[in-house]
């Protein structure tokens, strides 16, 4: 028998897992649907095989895909493993936000930014694009969230969003002149911006480090693989939604070791 409290703990956990699913299911329509200029409220899910509108009880997160067999059920297509894991990854995102921050501003923050980096990411990665409307409403929230969160405040918040943009144009600058090539879009520079209105300066800071790593050790591992040379272009934008999670949920306790190893 557990007690009440943690009952009510685990209840909260499940629900926000559970509303995270929803969620990732939503995002997966707005990836889907943004690059290609559709609306993204209307009309309702089809199968991109038969163009069959999807009915309700297929449309659950993840369960439907795999009480289906990742099939449609009127022709049979196999569905991307990317819209169960979009959702699942969303469902993830929710839980870890409800376990870091409970049901609070904070915790209610965290979740809508980590569901922006989300699909910010998988737009991306799929299409090198990373769309004004997401990244000026990830920037526009930030903003506002900033005079409710606990870690940040509104000028270190607007710090974050110029120092972030400026950041990535002086990269792409000085990259340019060493190599004459863009080493990335302004897509990234906007989404930086939007990362630095959520976190802060100094989040914002750490979300650019962690994505460089990540970006450099995905880079030299494709390198070694043979699937890379120099001039080939990486989705910047997953990093740095990869950075911002990390930044997000672990920033204080990096900065935390960090600070013991001086
Ligand atoms: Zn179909």
């Amino acid at each position: 028998m557990v007690g009440e409290a943690p009952a009510m703990a685990i209840f909260g956990a499940t629900y926000a897992a559970v509303v995270g699913l929803c969620v990732g299911s939503f995002l997966n329509v707005v990836a889907h649907r943004l690059p290609r200029g559709e609306s993204v409220v209307r009309p309702r899910s089809r199968c991109p095989g038969c163009g069959g509108r999807i009915a309700g009880r297929d449309n659950l997160p993840v369960l439907s895909f795999v009480l289906l067999g990742g099939r449609c059920r009127m022709c049979g297509a196999r569905i991307s493993w990317r819209y169960p894991a979009v959702e699942g990854a969303s469902g993830l995102l929710w839980l870890i936000a409800w376990l870091a921050f409970g049901p609070t501003v904070d915790g209610l923050a965290a979740a809508v930014f980590s569901s922006l980096l989300l699909v910010l990411a998988v737009i991306d990665a799929a299409h090198f694009l990373l769309p004004d409307r997401l990244t000026y409403l990830t920037l526009g929230l930030g903003l506002t969230a900033s005079f409710g969160v606990s870690w940040t405040t509104p000028l270190g918040s607007a710090l974050g969003a110029a120092a972030g943009a400026a950041a990535l144009l002086l990269l792409i600058g000085v990259w340019y002149l060493l190599r004459r090539v863009r080493a990335m879009g302004l897509g990234d520079v906007k989404m930086l911006a939007g990362v630095g209105a959520f976190l802060g300066l100094y989040g914002m800071l750490l979300t650019l480090f962690v994505a460089c790593l990540f970006g450099a050790i995905f880079g030299l591992l494709l390198m070694v693989r043979g699937r890379l040379s120099w001039g080939s272009r990486l989705p910047f934008g997953v990093f740095l939604s990869l950075g911002a999670v990390v930044s997000l949920f672990f920033g204080p306790l990096l900065i935390a070791a960090y600070a013991s190893l001086l």
